[in-house]
């Protein structure tokens, strides 16, 4: 029966259409149970109703006509139920619902599973006989094990194939799901894009005996020239414009290009014989295996970097003259796997918004979107690129939803919602300058969290008064080795400098969870659980010292630095690590004394709140350090028990249940009693209803992505410090997350800030 079934969902999920799939699929089923009829009804949450879509024992005229409503039938009563049903006589249930045309009458026995994906009905699959029985155990075993493995494959088809279908009288129809990547809405022409040279497409040759080994050595040397000048127009032309570390995904190219890594890989395999395009080939697709064999999602996500990459060389190396195709004026780019250097190439070129069939919202084609201020869906179910090129699309950037050649009406819709946007965005921007202060005078600083050192200077002037959290660890990453003291110094200096009059907060290194380095791997089966952050550093205090002693060497003049421990469990890890700043501390003050007379400033040094013991230890801790930031983003994590990364548990996954928000109030108070000053760097603190919750709490700072410390300041300077305080008391009187976000949308909406969290103002 395994094989049976296996061999069912395979075919089924191998099929390219999705009615012929469930034609199939229905008399296997059928033929397997050996019984008189096997029926999917499909469910049609517009109508509210299941679709009889296949059927073996039916009559065919009746497919795509019967429709049983959500609690029609017996059908109805699987999908309502939303588990199996067997009767033995269904002619007498009362459920029973007549249908004349599908031609049952000698059906008696009825067998009906749900098909549940994502803990959405889908549908029900059916199985009926002539013979008054009940089904046995194992038969109804076997039809909800198979919806069960049905139900994705149906969810993918229907992505799919929904392309195909017909749009009815007038209304939208085409609606495809992903991941929302970046916020905003666009609507305009999809121009869907192809790599320009594919390097899948290159069959593996060695030059002939009289061919020159040189001469291929020169064509890739030239290529690399060639890639390398664009990738520096490239980062020009987007430096220009953007104001974060994203930059950096060109650094990650051209160090690919040193002769120390591709260049002299690819050499050696012209050296072998293999010509300029196969050595490439070999190379770039050796590198795609190593980094998809990678567990750190962060690196792997590189793999399309590295594609990207490879296809740019390989277009330098056939010289081929670049196609430009003719765009709109104004365009939505859609492709397979949109990249950083594709939204470098055409953002000047009237780039609306993206969307990437692959890739997260953690690929930098998402996080350069955001800094571009760009619309962006991830992750859109595979569908054939060709059928959306030229076609019109709206691109909801905020859900995820791309709704495709949209009738009149919905795009006015949209049209009316950009136009809000737009004013929105502009009135945000007028109060960069000004202080984060409420209408009824209580104010709050506002921070940055940055991790690398370019684009400090334009971050500045979003309006934000220092650097709340700057992560180290990215620049540990794309490396092969740690980081000298020298390298980090300098590093650490240009963010400092950044920032000469105002406190810069660095953490140190945190990696461990998802984070890892290619030269350090660490293999656990809970790794967030595990090594992590302080428990690595304090196990090596050569990486930590080093750290800490280049982070002191540069803020030597501007005497701004903080540091903060990540990850912090207990008291004794502050203490140790406290000794060890002492020691880089004193250290240096003697070296630097000694050498010029200078004398250098200690840090304060604060940590991270974001492993629950902590919440019990804070007395302890406030002894010990000058302040404290909430880490909102593990804390969720290790208090809810749900990996921050994991797609199946990212509904459990909220800032907003009631245990992480007394938790977060807690924090609070005992910080003000031990006079402590808290601030809180996690995703939380970039969200309208969070920011409301954490100034009423009494959090003195906040710390968010640059892009969205004007419309966090925007929001405190239009709400009432009181008011945030009654709703934070109704707030922590809620027992559900549900009703915790239901109160606080309607409460955004009444103060007139819906516009921060959907689409429109
Ligand atoms: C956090 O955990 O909230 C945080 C800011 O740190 P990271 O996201 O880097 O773990
Ligand atoms: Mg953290």
């Amino acid at each position: 029966m395994l094989t049976t079934l296996r061999r069912i969902v395979l075919e089924f999920s191998q099929s390219s259409e999705l009615e012929c799939a469930l034609l199939r699929m229905v008399t296997q089923v059928r033929t397997a149970m050996n019984t008189d009829c096997c029926s999917v009804y499909l469910a049609d949450y517009q109508n509210q109703n299941f679709i009889l879509t296949a059927s073996d024992g039916l009559a065919e005229r009746a497919f795509g006509q019967t429709t049983l409503g959500f609690s029609e039938g017996l059908v109805g009563l699987v999908g309502q139920r939303e588990e199996p049903i067997n009767i033995a006589d269904a002619k007498n249930h009362p459920n029973f619902s007549h249908a004349p045309e599908v031609g049952e009458e000698e059906l008696s026995a009825f067998l009906g599973a749900p098909i549940i994906h994502q803990r959405k009905v889908l549908g029900v699959l059916a199985i009926q006989q002539k013979e008054t029985r009940g089904f046995t155990e194992e038969e109804e075993a076997f039809l909800v094990t198979l919806s069960v493995q049905l139900a994705t494959a149906i969810a993918n088809a229907e992505a799919r194939g929904i392309l195909g279908k017909k749009q009815d009288n007038g209304k939208w129809l085409k609606q495809l799901q992903g991941i929302a990547g970046a916020p905003g809405i666009a609507l305009g022409q999809m121009i869907t894009i192809q790599p320009k040279a594919d390097l899948a497409s290159i069959s593996l040759e060695k030059f002939g005996a009289n061919n020159n080994r040189d001469m291929q050595i020169e064509l890739f040397e030239n290529a690399v020239e060639e890639t390398r000048s664009d990738f520096v127009q490239m980062s020009i032309k987007l430096s220009e414009i953007i104001q974060d570390d994203s930059l950096h995904i060109f650094e990650f190219y051209k160090q690919l290009l040193e002769p120390t890594n591709l260049g002299h890989e690819i050499s050696d395999k012209i050296q072998l014989g293999w010509n300029a395009q196969s050595a490439l080939k070999l190379v770039i697709d050796h590198y795609i295996v190593k980094f998809e064999a990678l567990e750190d999602p962060y690196l792997r996500d590189r793999v399309s970097d590295i594609r990207d990459l490879g296809n740019r060389l390989l277009f330098n190396l056939q010289q081929q003259s670049q196609l430009d195709t003719q765009l709109p004026e104004q365009f939505i780019l859609v492709a397979e796997d949109v990249t950083a250097s594709m939204l470098a190439e055409y953002q000047h070129k009237g780039l609306q918004a993206i969307v990437s069939l692959c890739g997260s919202n953690n690929s930098h084609a998402a996080i350069l979107a955001r800094a571009l201020d760009l619309p962006a869906i991830m992750g859109v179910e595979s569908i054939p690129l060709g059928q959306l090129n030229n076609q019109v699309a709206i691109v909801d950037g905020y859900s995820g939803e791309l709704f495709i050649a949209p009738h009149q009406s919905l795009k006015n819709e949209y049209k009316l919602l950009i136009k809000e946007e737009l004013k929105l965005t502009k009135k945000v921007r007028e109060v960069t300058h000004l202080p984060t202060i409420t209408q009824d005078g209580r104010s709050i600083e506002l921070l940055l969290n940055a991790g690398l050192s370019s684009g400090f200077e334009h971050s500045k002037h979003l309006g934000a008064v220092g650097i709340g959290l700057y992560r180290t660890e990215i620049p540990f990453m794309n490396r092969s080795c740690f980081p000298t003291e020298q390298e980090q110094t300098h590093l650490y200096k240009a963010v400092l400098t950044a920032f000469p009059q105002q406190a810069v907060t660095m953490r140190t290194l945190d990696v461990g969870g998802d984070k890892t380095l290619p030269y350090f791997p660490i293999k656990e089966d809970n790794p967030f659980l595990g090594w992590r952050g302080i428990r690595i550093t304090l196990d090596h205090p050569e990486i930590f010292l080093v750290q800490v002693r280049a982070m002191i060497r540069a803020s030597c003049h501007t005497k701004n630095l903080e540091i903060m421990l990540p990850m912090i469990s207990n008291v004794t890890e502050v203490d140790d690590a406290i000794c060890l700043i002492n020691q880089a501390y004193f250290e240096l003050s003697s070296e630097f004394f000694l050498e010029n007379g200078q004398v250098l400033s200690r840090p304060k040094i604060g940590i991270m709140l974001e492993v629950p013991s902590v919440i019990f230890q804070l007395k302890e801790l406030a002894q010990r350090v000058d302040f404290f930031s909430v880490g909102s983003n593990d804390l969720t994590q290790y208090l809810l028990a749900v990996d921050r990364n994991n797609p199946r548990v990212a509904d459990l996954y909220d800032a907003y249940h009631p245990a992480v928000l007394k938790a977060l109030n807690t924090i609070a108070q005992e910080s003000a009693q031990y006079l402590i000053p808290l601030s809180l760097c996690g995703e939380l603190a970039s969200e309208p209803a969070g920011a409301l919750l954490l100034l009423a709490m009494g959090y003195d700072k906040l710390s968010m992505n640059p892009h969205n410390v004007p419309k966090i300041k925007w929001v405190i300077r239009h709400i009432n410090y009181h008011h945030s305080k009654i709703m934070l008391s109704h707030v922590l009187s809620f027992s559900t997350a549900q009703q915790v976000h239901s109160y606080l949308n309607e409460q955004l909406e009444q103060l007139g800030l819906g516009g921060f969290i959907r689409a429109g103002m």
